[in-house]
């Protein structure tokens, strides 16, 4: 890993943290204004990838998809990326209690029940509509900002990271709308070939986090793309409103090409300092264990993990499927670079993630 890595041990997992005074030009970390990198876009388009190849920077922290630390973290007793089940685990233990602490004794429970009412499609337009000193108005929105704000805070405390990566990429979670005061944020636009997406939702994958390890949910074609639609239609409406400082886009195909290069500016567009990549080279990535929430099952796989593009879609695309998916997604293929007619050898090859 990088020369001029310095790392935190919270009982033996190691946390991406800054060493006040060994990096003297690093920022210090603003535990009450942290930065947060939000990856916005569909699910199955690399996030959980990007995610922990984020996670292993000096001075960031991947925690995942964080609506899933009060679901399935802490309710349903999924593992945490380090394998253990989140409550036993060392990183989430002093944030969750820190959180539970600021927060009147608010529990999961209460807060799973208020991300049910908040995060729904039938929501999308009303908290498009929400602005910081409007909140009061809506009670569960309220408490809701107030905890995330909390866990933000308390992920930062506890980490020392200057960057908070969060992968949740439902595009109207609060914290992506600016709603939760004091958060320095960031989107990244993540997108994959949709006809990749529609593959990849079709495949059989057990969930090796969950207890029984039960299939992942899979869904058809027309269900994945009216989803990618509408997702990538407000991930950019999104985006839009942060404008070009903050928001930027990024092809999943193009970041497996070329990881370092594309790590420079994603360090570049979150004001870090650049720093040694040599944790990346030669189509692999060095993967700590990380400590994450949400995603799919491989974000439990550390060590040497290959960075290649999964373009079995190419060739073993159902005609209908591709039809479906090159049809409904015209106008955005075009719009982020995609060919109508894709061959195998176009890209130099996924992570199925
Ligand atoms: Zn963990």
């Amino acid at each position: 890993m990088g020369s001029g890595k310095s790392r935190a041990t919270i009982e033996g997992s190691q946390v991406r943290q800054a060493t006040p005074g060994e990096h003297p030009s690093r920022p210090p970390t603003d535990v009450e204004n942290p930065k947060v990198l939000f990856l916005l876009g569909k699910g199955r388009a690399g996030g959980t990838l990007l995610n922990n190849v984020l996670g292993q920077l000096e001075g960031f922290t991947a925690p995942g998809e964080l609506p899933r630390l009060w679901t399935w973290g802490l309710t349903e007793g999924w593992l945490c990326g380090c394998g253990r089940p989140v409550r036993d685990c060392p990183y989430w233990k002093p944030i969750v209690d820190r959180v539970l602490a600021d927060s009147q004794g608010v529990s999961p429970a209460e807060v799973t029940r208020w991300q049910n009412e908040l995060l729904t499609w039938r929501k999308v337009p009303r908290l498009l509509l929400k602005s910081p000193d409007s909140l009061e108005e809506w009670p569960t929105l309220a408490s809701y900002v107030g905890v995330m704000g909390n866990l933000y805070r308390a992920i930062a405390r506890a980490t020392g990271a200057r960057v908070i990566v969060e992968s949740t990429r439902w595009p109207t979670a609060p914290s992506i709308l600016g709603l939760v005061p004091g958060m320095d944020v960031r989107v990244l636009h993540l997108v994959r070939d949709p006809r990749a997406v529609i593959y990849s939702w079709k495949r059989r994958k057990a969930l090796v986090d969950r207890p029984g390890n039960p299939e992942m949910q899979r869904f058809g074609a027309t269900y994945t793309m009216v989803s990618w639609w509408a997702r990538s239609f407000l991930a950019e409406l999104v985006s839009r409103r942060w404008g070009r400082e903050r928001a930027m886009l990024l092809r999943y195909e193009d970041f497996i090409a070329d990881p370092n290069r594309n790590l420079e500016t994603i360090l570049s567009f979150v004001g870090e300092p650049k720093q040694n990549l040599g944790f990346v080279s030669d189509g692999f990535v060095q993967l700590d264990t990380t400590h994450t929430v949400g995603g799919n099952p491989d974000r439990l796989r550390s060590g040497r993990v290959e960075l290649r593009l999964d373009d079995a879609w190419v060739q073993g695309q159902a005609l209908a499927d591709r039809l479906i998916g090159t049809v409904l997604a015209t106008p955005y293929l075009r719009r982020y670079g995609y060919p109508f007619f894709p061959k195998r050898a176009s890209w130099p090859d996924d992570g199925g993630t």
